[in-house]
Formats: structure tokens, sequence, C-alpha cells
């Protein structure tokens, strides 16, 4: 497992499609997605010059949050996996980032318990896109009013939206999707230009060039930077 190898096969991925898309790579960044992997995957990946990192279980992000701090590294950590409200006090304190939002109770309770001290914790809502009942996130026609709650609270930074839409091989499929959640997303920054509404993550290793086609600004990459994930442990 050479992840500073698989790091470069993924950015040359990002550009490719990039190219395609008459867009510069500058305008896509790549969140690695370490959950299940170890701290010493993470430190090979900061190695080979990765900074943001992606986690889904709260006390597993913590403890490898903590285990870094200290260490002058400068890491971004991106919260993307479904928060009950009891563990929202952990993503407040810890976290850069929370890509999960899809709740008013959860926006008051991360507000509440941001330590003053910590800029403000960037959020993105997330769009149930796909519209599969099981599935986190909001229906697209609630994303406004949750935007302007979040707007008013002054501990987090609204950013934009994030989405992960059923799976799917077909790149028709895949840009239907994500077309839809580019025009939310324009949406959002015409009805908010007040806020820095400048993050529309979406993309994952099977998707990434259809939705750097249709604007996504981050893609969230694990399997192909980290290898597969060993569940059973
Ligand atoms: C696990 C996960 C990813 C990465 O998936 P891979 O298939 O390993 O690239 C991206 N986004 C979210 C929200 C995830 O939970």
């Amino acid at each position: 497992m050479d992840i500073q190898q698989n790091l470069q096969q993924v950015q040359q991925q990002i550009q490719q499609a990039c190219q395609q898309a008459n867009r510069t790579i500058s305008e896509v960044s790549l969140l690695a997605v370490s959950k299940t992997k170890s701290v010493e995957a993470i430190l090979h990946a900061y190695q080979a010059g990765q900074r943001q990192f992606g986690e889904n279980y709260v006390q597993e992000g913590v403890e490898k949050i903590q285990h870094f701090e200290g260490q002058n590294v400068d890491l971004e950590w991106h919260f993307i996996g479904p928060l009950q409200s009891n563990k929202s006090r952990l993503v407040a304190e810890h976290f850069d980032w929370m890509q999960t939002l899809d709740r008013a109770k959860i926006a008051d309770r991360l507000n509440d318990q941001r330590p003053h001290y910590k800029k403000p914790l960037n959020v993105l809502i997330q769009i149930n896109i796909s519209d599969e009942s099981s599935k986190s996130g909001i229906q697209p026609a609630e994303m406004l009013d949750l935007a302007k709650h979040i707007k008013n609270l002054p501990h987090l930074c609204l950013r934009g939206l994030m989405a992960i839409p059923a799976p799917t091989d077909d790149i028709h499929q895949q840009k239907q999707a994500f077309m839809q959640m580019q025009q939310l997303f324009e949406q959002l920054q015409r009805a908010l230009p007040e806020c820095q509404i400048d993050t529309l993550s979406m993309g994952m290793s099977n998707d990434l060039t259809a939705a750097i086609e249709c604007g996504s600004t981050m893609v969230r990459i694990g399997t192909a930077i980290f290898g597969a994930r060993d569940y059973s442990k």
C-alpha cells in the first residue's frame, strides 16, 4: 500500500476531470476520508502533502485529532458521518468542519457548544438528493429555511452543501443528481450573498469525474487513497 502513489493517482484523476470540464485544479480540493484507518496512515498522507481529512465516527475522529494535537502538524478535520445530538459537543469542540448538518436542533447545539476561543465551525448542509428515505440529509425544498437559521448562529459559518447520491455506475444518472446539487448551490449563493458560500462537497472514488463536471469544489476519497476498509476489528 503506497499512500503517496495513491494520492498522486487521485490528484491526476482530479486534474483530468478538471481539464475535461475547463476548470482549474485549484478550484477542487481533496478530502482524504480516513475512517477506520490508522494514525500512521494519516501521517503518511500528511507527509505526501495531504492536509484535509474526513472522519465518520465521532469517537474515532476525536481520538485521532487528539493524537496529532501538539505535534506541529496543520491538519484540517471534517466530520462527514451521521451525528446524534448527544455527540454534538465532541464535534463542536474538536472538528474544523461539519459536513452533514441537516437539523436546526443540531445547528443550535453545535453553536452553543463551539468553544469561543476557536474560529466558528464551518458547516455544510447535507441534501438528500436521491430522495432515499433511509439516508440522512434534508429535502431540497427545506434548504433555504435551514440556511437562514444557521446564518444567525454566530459560532457557525455556513459554507455550502454536501450530498451522497445513490451509488450508480451510470454517468448520466450520476450527473443528474450532481446537476441538481449545482443548481441548489447557486440558489443558496444568490439567497445569502452575505455568507461565504464556496463549498460544494460531492464526488467519491467512482463518481468524481461527473461531480467535478457539475461544479464540485471538494471530492471525498477514501478507498482510492488508503485501500479497502476492514470493518471486522
Ligand atoms: C466513506 C465515505 C467516503 C469515501 O468513500 P470511498 O468509497 O472509500 O472513497 C466519502 N464520503 C462519505 C460521506 C463517506 O462516508
